[in-house]
């Protein structure tokens, strides 16, 4: 194929590249085409380029909720690195607008060290702030979503940049538009942030809670959080740098009533929520670990479950992404058969 030499000259577009370095999995194929992104104009050279050259285009951050397919991807990969963080000081709180490629958990950090309250549960979560309302990142009784004010976006469709306002985003648990009707149709460049001078005196996440009173910690502000949710997460997660992983890698699943209740019968002690509309939500690590994936390496895949958290699953020596689907398929396959379960998988196969 015949490139467009003076786009790549400006953009630095490269070719052909390892996949795997565009996942925290670290499985996949290769790239025809990578570029960074670092501000409007790039987002119109790519998409220039993408036209001209008839490539498909996918945006990512630090790829830590995406695996790629061995196949890999035969068109335009974007990677988001837009810089910036401007701050607004009004009199209850701060409006801060931030730019799609900052690391998510070094903007959380920047907040708590001004003293604001609203996205200090959410420390140490992996990716940029572009990626955060895809799925609506939320952990310890905070969802990205109860913060974001208006999302700028250039829309694919139209070829115009765009603000879209919280209410238009349809968050939900762990989705939103982005990630249902209009995926792939916008690249999110600029999210703005309204974060609270007051911390309120919220009830406390059960972990988070539990937390203090093993440390015997009474303050409970933003700093005070952020510090526990990283401990708490430190012994519970695996750090993407160092172990190849997605983090949770299923959904807890939703059944109904009658299924819980037929469940209960046989397994006393399985783990659920109520969820208030009659439903009922497993927690899918108690599922793994009761079908006997618990701390459980599996040498036909080079894959494993993480030793504290089950629903962690790692790649210690995967050839392939087939052999990560393999031994999904065996960890699946087994909770059917015991519970008549299907689980979902959270991170996203691409292309
Ligand atoms: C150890 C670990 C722990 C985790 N813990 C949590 C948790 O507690 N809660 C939680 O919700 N998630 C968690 N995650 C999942 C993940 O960190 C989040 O989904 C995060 O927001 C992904 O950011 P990213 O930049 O890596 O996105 P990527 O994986 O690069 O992309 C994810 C999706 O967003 C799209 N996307 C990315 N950037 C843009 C953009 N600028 N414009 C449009 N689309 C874009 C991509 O196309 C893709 O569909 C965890 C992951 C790991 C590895």
């Amino acid at each position: 194929m015949q490139v467009k030499k003076d786009i790549i000259a400006v953009m630095n577009v490269e070719s052909n590249l390892d996949l795997r370095l565009f996942s925290t999995m670290r499985l996949g194929g290769r790239a025809r085409h990578v570029a960074k992104i670092k501000n409007k104009d790039d987002i119109f050279e790519a998409e220039k380029f993408a036209r001209e050259n008839n490539l498909k285009i996918i945006v990512i951050g630090s790829g830590s909720n995406i695996i790629w397919k061995d196949s890999g991807f035969n068109g335009l990969l974007l990677v988001n690195e837009i810089p910036g963080i401007d701050i607004e000081d009004l009199h209850d709180h701060k409006i801060l607008k931030v730019g799609a490629g900052v690391n998510w958990d070094e903007f959380v950090e920047k907040t708590v060290q001004m003293n604001l309250s609203g996205v200090e549960a959410l420390s140490r979560i992996p990716g940029k702030v572009g990626a955060t309302p895809i799925q609506n990142v939320g952990a310890y009784g905070q969802e990205v979503s109860q913060t974001i004010v208006t999302i700028e976006a250039y829309d694919t469709k139209t070829n115009q940049y765009v603000n879209i306002k919280n209410e238009d985003c349809g968050f939900g648990y762990r989705t939103s538009r982005f990630k249902t009707e209009d995926k792939n149709r916008y690249i999110i460049t600029e999210i703005t942030f309204k974060l609270q001078k007051d911390f309120p005196n919220l009830p406390l996440y059960p972990a988070v809670e539990n937390y203090f009173l093993d440390n015997n910690i009474l303050v409970t502000d933003p700093k005070t959080i952020r510090l526990a949710v990283i401990n708490i997460r430190k012994n519970k997660l695996p750090d993407p740098s160092e172990v190849a992983n997605n983090g949770s890698f299923f959904a807890n699943p939703i059944i109904t009533s009658e299924h819980f209740q037929s469940l209960q019968n046989k397994f006393q002690n399985i783990s659920y929520w109520e969820t208030g509309d009659g439903h009922y939500k497993i927690s899918a690590a108690w599922l793994i670990e009761h079908a006997g994936f618990k701390n459980y390496k599996d040498d036909e895949t080079g894959m494993s479950t993480w030793t504290s958290q089950p629903l962690v699953l790692v790649n210690e020596s995967a050839k392939s992404t087939q052999d990560l689907l393999k031994f999904k398929q065996k960890i699946t396959s087994k909770i059917l058969e015991m519970f008549e379960i299907n689980l979902e998988q959270e991170p996203e196969l691409l292309p």
